[in-house]
């Protein structure tokens, strides 16, 4: 997507008021959620600093962290594969369905298999895949992407809802949550049983134990690991922690970063197939590794710490931008400050570099995220990056861009030269003093302080206080 397009979606959602006042709510009750939790600072920042060296400690060492993993999950009888892209890991999943001559799965909420387009490639190729996490089985219906990446219906109205399962699932309308949330249940519970595979994401892989972890809060990750025949999990390869040790700090700051919430409802761990004397559980379990682009990231000291991304969602619920224009606009998998970084990296500047200018970096992501991911700078590295090699596609032969980049070496040149910067100060002061509110500056200051000039330099303050202090003694 060009510059442009970005442009006319964000103009589109900031004119959309019903959605801007949903998202508001909602949001604020996530960070409101998250405040509650972790109200103690000082607490916050030690905790923060130790998943941080957890994930550290991981992603500089991922091929090594890796190969014990799959060793560990080899021991298991988990079986594991590995895919250099979104295209290879469907096609893994296509293989192991048909490998058990089924067609029909069932899937849980998971944003990997999103960027790999999963869905898509098995109804292409004769199968059927519902998904059955409450949020992803409504936008499934609507034939929508998330909207968010822990709460993929968040801007659908329960009105909404109600209409669209009467609508699609042929019940009658009902705005009650309850009864909305029985008929999804009574609707999934005819696919869990039919399902031939099963599919899930993967929030941490135990590289120690050989372990799969998911997270959740309606029990359905669990159905669909334990009902099918056949669970397969997909997941970036920079999901894992070493140890299971590590597991009660990354989970506590997952969900509390997340939803505000001590525990979720459901924490998983599966550790391999069905064993003899086991009540329930898949005759088969694989774990999907998919690289997609990570590889490149873990080579490159700084942008490796975005692989040390949880997926919490934080970032998305404190950033100004993410806030006021939603999900949607971005146009990407992966929305707000996290899709800032990520999506340039993994897809390229070439088709996300407009991304990079979707942040305000006023720094708010950088300062929520459980593991200390630096947002802001990697997105400021990435907007460079996109500038000098793919000025085009920041750019698009905008005059407002050229008008932009004409003030900027303007202000640069004037910064530099103490005579024209006593010049232009003095020229500005006589004018009033603000910055006029003219031409494109009309629409920049319209929503912010116009900044105040002074008549006088620093040099001249500086030398005014000192001779007040002297003059003082
Ligand atoms: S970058 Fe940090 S805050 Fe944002 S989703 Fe990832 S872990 Fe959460």
């Amino acid at each position: 997507m060009h510059n442009a397009d970005f442009t006319r979606n964000v103009a589109k959602a900031l004119n959309d008021a019903p959605q801007r006042a949903h998202l508001e709510h909602v949001i604020t009750n996530f960070m409101r959620g998250r405040r509650g939790l972790f109200n103690d600072d000082e607490e916050l920042a030690a905790l923060r600093e130790a998943a941080n060296a957890v994930k550290r400690r991981v992603v500089g060492r991922l091929a090594e962290v890796l190969e014990r993993l799959e060793a560990s999950c080899a021991a298991n009888g988990i079986q594991v594969h590995w895919a250099e892209t979104g295209e290879e890991a469907s096609n893994i999943v296509l293989d192991i369905t048909r490998s058990v001559g089924g067609k029909t799965l069932v899937k849980s909420k998971s944003m990997v298999t999103e960027e790999i387009h999963l869905n898509k490639t098995l109804e292409a190729n004769g199968c059927e895949i519902r998904e059955t996490d409450l949020g992803e089985f409504i936008i499934q219906l609507i034939g929508q992407t998330p909207f968010h990446i822990i709460a993929p219906a968040l801007h659908v109205t329960k009105e909404q809802v109600g209409a669209i399962f009467a609508e699609k699932i042929g019940i009658d309308y009902t705005e009650d949550p309850d009864r909305l949330q029985a008929e999804a249940r009574r609707f999934l519970r005819e696919r869990f049983r039919r399902a031939d595979v099963g599919v899930t994401g993967v929030n941490f892989a135990v590289a120690e134990t050989g372990t799969i972890c998911v997270v959740e809060n309606e029990g359905n990750a669990r159905m669909c690991a334990s009902v099918p025949r056949v669970h397969v999990a997909v997941t970036g390869l920079e999901k894992i922690v070493d140890r299971l040790a590590d597991l009660p700090l990354m989970l506590r700051m997952l969900v509390g970063s997340a939803t505000g919430q001590r525990i979720s409802t459901y924490f998983n761990m599966v550790g391999g197939p069905r064993r003899p004397g086991d009540q329930d559980g898949p005759e088969q379990v694989h774990l999907v590794l998919l690289d997609n682009g990570r590889s490149r990231m873990a080579g490159d000291e700084e942008l490796r710490q975005s692989l040390q991304c949880l997926r919490c969602g934080a970032c998305l619920n404190h950033c100004p931008v993410f806030k006021r224009i939603g999900g949607h606009a971005y146009a990407a998998t992966y929305p707000g400050p996290v899709g800032t970084m990520v999506m340039p990296q993994l897809k390229g500047l070439d088709e996300y570099g407009y991304m990079a200018l979707a942040s305000s970096l006023c720094g708010a992501c950088g300062e929520v995220c459980p593991v200390m991911v630096p947002i802001p700078s990697i997105i400021r590295r990435l907007r460079v990056e996109a500038h000098d090699a793919h000025g085009a596609v920041l750019d698009h032969g905008h005059d407002a861009a050229r008008m932009e980049s004409l003030a900027w070496s303007l202000w640069a040149k004037v910064m530099t030269s103490p005579g024209l910067n006593a010049m232009a100060r003095k020229t500005m002061a006589a004018l009033g003093g603000a910055l006029p509110a003219v031409g494109p500056l009309g629409a920049w200051t319209s929503v912010r302080v116009r900044p105040k000039f002074s008549s006088k330099g620093l040099a001249d303050l500086l030398r005014e206080e000192d001779a007040k202090e002297k003059g003082s003694k």
